[in-house]
């Protein structure tokens, strides 16, 4: 007998989902590249910021209005992402789900985005290694938005650009920041844990 699963996808016309840890596990080097962006700040500002994750720098140059800082820490960010990206590890259940989505109830003509913390590039090149980039339509990456996750700003550009409501749409995500960002866009939002062990309970 299968578990019940908590969600459904009747009516839903946009599935989003996160990439690390949701589609991927990214092999990028965090600790460096934070230290480094914590250096970079503390060089720039003679002032030491309160790190909590990479965002709370981003958010602390936009307060400052300083766009070109931002692009160069984007860039500094960037390459770390992409610099191991060929060791990235896909997570089968997640793909498997992606490659058979009717399989799962999902209308043949719904529509699949991503959401991530991480950049436009990183997303492309790991959606194309798994070889699933042509299953999806549009892109949130960490350069498209100024208020990150756990904002919503990235899930209402998703609404927006498929001119849907909250309600037809739903996300997938690995982390608590996640589930934030959804519950404060008003999607319905779960861990990817629970769609992994739903795909297994199917595959059996
Ligand atoms: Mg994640």
């Amino acid at each position: 007998m299968t578990k019940k699963i908590p969600f459904s996808f009747t009516g839903k016309k946009v599935i989003v989902f996160d990439l690390d840890g949701t589609i991927v596990r990214l092999a990028a080097d965090w600790h460096s590249l934070r230290n480094a962006l914590i250096a970079r700040f503390t060089e720039q500002n003679r002032e030491v910021i309160n790190f909590k994750n990479m965002s709370t720098i981003l958010s602390k140059i936009v307060e400052m209005g300083d766009e070109k800082e931002l692009q160069l820490n984007f860039n500094l960010m960037r390459q770390y992402e992409l610099e191991n990206i060929t060791r990235n590890e896909p997570i089968r259940e997640t793909i498997y789900f992606i490659n058979n989505k009717e399989l799962f109830g999902v209308s043949p003509n719904a529509k699949l985005a991503v959401f991530s913390l991480n950049f436009r590039s990183t997303i492309l090149k790991s959606l194309e290694m798994a070889g699933i980039l042509d299953k999806f339509e549009f892109f949130v990456g960490r350069e498209d938005v100024r208020k990150w996750k756990p904002e919503p700003e990235g899930l209402l550009k998703i609404l927006d650009y498929f001119n849907v409501n909250s309600e037809e749409m739903i996300y997938f995500g690995d982390v608590e920041k996640d589930l934030l960002a959804g519950a404060s866009a008003g999607v319905e939002s779960y861990y990817i844990d629970t769609l992994i062990n739903h795909v297994k309970n199917i595959k059996k």
